[in-house]
């Protein structure tokens, strides 16, 4: 299990702001959902946890290392938005897209070794009957259960997702929560996932941040739940005033 500490994170494309001064910590083996209006940074936030952005201002540490250490140690399994619908134009099966996420381990994918670890993962989503099918047949929930379980093969101990549920229909988003909230019980790791769906993101996570540029609210989700209503003002960026 690792912690996520950001301190300060500041950052902008071009000259116009779009984090700044960002400071929370997400604790070992916590769950916790960023919400706020489009635009407001969330995925460019993930990007920077992730390691894939760098901040202009401030320091990520992952349990204690910085990104790019925890990045090539794979304590990271990151789930960019859109990458199911991305990956489902490949004539690849469900067992080669999981497999995958082992090309940093020095197995083969071809190997005995790979092919279990495929099938493990594959049952801790609940996807094993799908192995042999192409990734492209399957339906949206089916699909993005097939990407955790690629970003799981890796065993990282910090698992970003954004906006996992985004064109997939209610009762698979809910699966897809639930799923997530298992693992995080189950396995005991860290998530931190983008979501616009307040309603069910907010009750499989525990924790709450809220992101307009600036952060506005961290916290439990239970107390998110109960000031979001008076909250509605952060619901809309409508430019930098800071
Ligand atoms: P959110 O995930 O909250 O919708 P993003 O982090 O995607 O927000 O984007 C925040 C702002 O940064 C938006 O105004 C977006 O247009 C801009 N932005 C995102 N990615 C880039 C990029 N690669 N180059 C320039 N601007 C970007």
């Amino acid at each position: 299990m690792v912690d996520v500490k950001l301190n300060n994170i500041t950052f902008g494309y071009n000259a116009e702001f779009v984090l700044n001064n960002i400071s929370l910590t997400v604790e070992n083996g916590e769950f916790v959902v960023v919400v706020g209006p489009n635009g407001a940074g969330k995925s460019t936030l993930l990007k920077i946890i992730a390691g894939l952005v760098e901040p202009a201002g401030g320091q990520v540490l992952i349990g204690g290392h910085r990104v790019r250490n925890a990045a090539r140690q794979g304590i990271i399994g990151y789930v960019p938005q859109h990458y199911a619908q991305n990956t489902a134009a490949f004539p690849a099966t469900v067992e080669e897209i999981v497999a995958l996420g082992l090309v940093n381990s020095g197995l083969s994918l071809k190997s005995k070794g790979a092919k279990h670890i495929v099938s493990h993962m594959l049952e801790l989503v609940g996807a094993d009957m799908l192995k042999g099918r192409r990734i492209g047949e399957l339906s949206g929930g089916q699909q993005q259960r097939v990407m955790v379980a690629r970003a799981l093969a890796g065993n990282p101990q910090l698992l970003l997702l954004d906006e996992p549920t985004s064109g997939i229909d209610y009762a698979a988003s809910v699966k897809i929560y639930q799923l997530l909230s298992q693992l995080n019980t189950t396995l005991g790791i860290t998530i931190v996932m983008v979501s616009h769906d307040i309603e069910n993101a907010t009750c499989s996570a525990a924790k709450v941040a809220c992101i307009n540029r600036s952060l506005c609210f961290f916290g439990s989700s239970e107390q998110f739940r109960s000031s979001h209503a008076t909250m509605r003002h952060l619901w809309y960026y409508s430019g930098y005033t800071g």
